[in-house]
């Protein structure tokens, strides 16, 4: 077989909001000779947006667009997928066979989801009211089961695993929720989240605001339970307690699962994952903590900030002013301090905007107490950050 070779300065894998990012600004910069962006994947999806999504607001088609159009002026694109990281000689091998070799390797690969963690789940999502937010194909299963709701049971999981975007799994929630009322069935109706966490949020001021919102509104929150199991036909879903072991069989009319998820296999397997397979990089300057010629970011990295879109608005700027720092033999002194934001959509109209750092600081933007449910904020979800984010990060405007 003829092996297909490449040489590149930077070498991107995963070419998603971290990837396309990164290249647009270092693009921008004219620095260096060559950029090339290694993505197997046609489309790219705006993913924020799938929580609006299952609640009926947009289509899924909204948060689609091809890679093609996003890969910035300048970069270049490898429609393939990495499979092995030798980086003792500087380069990849992807499953198709090619010989990637770089000067500088960028890895966000974002993260991959663990459908099969859950017993009973594949063989029924999207049917039998077992619906999630987490993949383009399920989403619109979301809001048909939410529409479709008359009596029952909602019930809606967090995993005992990070996730992407800690708030999405309530959000849709109180979505529904919201809409169960609308449509004057609130009463027939019973709204569970059962979470493998301790509360309902990691920060204390977020915290207080919706527990209050979940007590006016009758929602039930249960913790430190983790769904492992769901029937599907019997409608019946099993949890299992993190602290006493036991578990409990539940029966839902729908039930909103929030899959676990994690590092991807070729990460996890490769000689630049940590013990917990995330890419091992220094939480301040984002280098690897081994091979100083790659860096990471995003969802697939070790950063133990929440993993956002917002957070890697943060994350570009300080790893493209260290790898240039690199090149030019200087210290690498930019920063990040574990930025992180979440808007929680607690109505129709309505949102709660976290901002926050990974010691559990708030970052707020605003000058207004951004813990009250402002219907601005709304509109800054609904309109401004798409547009924010097609047409500023991933322009390397931001
Ligand atoms: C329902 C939901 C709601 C969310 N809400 C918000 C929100 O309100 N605010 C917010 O800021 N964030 C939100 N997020 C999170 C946000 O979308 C992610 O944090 C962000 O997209 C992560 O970017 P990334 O580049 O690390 O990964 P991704 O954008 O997922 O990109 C990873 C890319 O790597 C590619 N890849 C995978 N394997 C390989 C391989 N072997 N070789 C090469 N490439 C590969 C993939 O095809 C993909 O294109 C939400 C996410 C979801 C699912």
């Amino acid at each position: 077989m003829k092996i297909d070779t490449h040489s590149v300065d930077i070498l991107i894998v995963g070419g998603g909001t971290a990837g396309i990012t990164v290249a647009a600004s270092l693009a921008k910069k004219k620095i260096f000779s060559s950029i090339t962006i290694l993505e197997p994947s046609k489309v790219h999806f705006y993913q924020p947006l799938w929580t609006l999504v299952g609640a009926g607001i947009f289509p899924k088609e909204s948060s689609e667009k091809r890679e093609a159009d996003l890969i910035p002026y300048g970069v270049d694109w490898i429609q393939d997928a990495a499979e092995t990281f030798l980086p003792e000689i500087n380069t990849v091998l992807t499953t198709t066979g090619r010989k990637i070799s770089y000067r500088y390797l960028v890895v966000c690969p974002g993260m991959e989801i663990f459908w099969d963690q859950i017993q009973g789940l594949k063989e029924t999502l999207g049917t039998s009211g077992v619906v999630s937010n987490y993949s383009y194909e399920s989403v619109e299963s979301t809001w048909r089961a939410i529409h479709q709701f008359k009596k029952g049971r909602a019930l809606f999981t967090f995993p005992n695993t990070p996730i992407k975007c800690g708030g999405a799994p309530q959000n849709i929630m109180y979505l529904a929720e919201d809409y169960f009322r609308k449509v004057n069935i609130r009463d027939d109706c019973e709204v569970v989240f059962a979470s493998a966490g301790n509360s309902i949020f990691s920060i204390k001021k977020y915290a207080d605001a919706l527990n209050i919102i979940l007590e006016k509104r009758g929602i039930i929150s249960w913790y430190r339970q983790n769904l492992i199991a769901i029937d599907g036909k019997n409608k019946q879903a099993i949890f299992k307690n993190l602290d006493t072991g036991d578990n409990t069989t539940l029966a839902f009319e729908m039930i909103h699962v929030t899959p676990p998820m994690g590092a991807p296999a070729f990460i996890r397997r490769s000689p630049l994952a940590n013990s917990e397979g995330w890419i091992s990089i220094d939480k301040f300057s984002l280098q690897h903590t081994k091979f100083p010629n790659i860096f990471g970011l995003g969802d697939a990295s070790s950063l133990s900030t929440s993993r956002t879109g917002a957070a890697i608005r943060k994350q570009s700027p300080v790893l493209i002013e260290n790898l240039i720092s690199l090149f030019r033999d200087s210290p690498l002194t930019a920063k990040y301090q574990g930025y992180t934001s979440c808007p929680l959509v607690t109505r129709y109209g309505k949102v709660i905007l976290a901002e926050f750092d990974c010691d559990g600081n708030r970052c707020e933007t605003f000058p207004f107490d951004q813990s009250k449910e402002r219907s601005s904020l709304y509109f800054f979800k609904k309109h401004i950050l798409p547009l924010l984010y097609w047409e500023g990060m991933l322009k390397g405007r931001l």
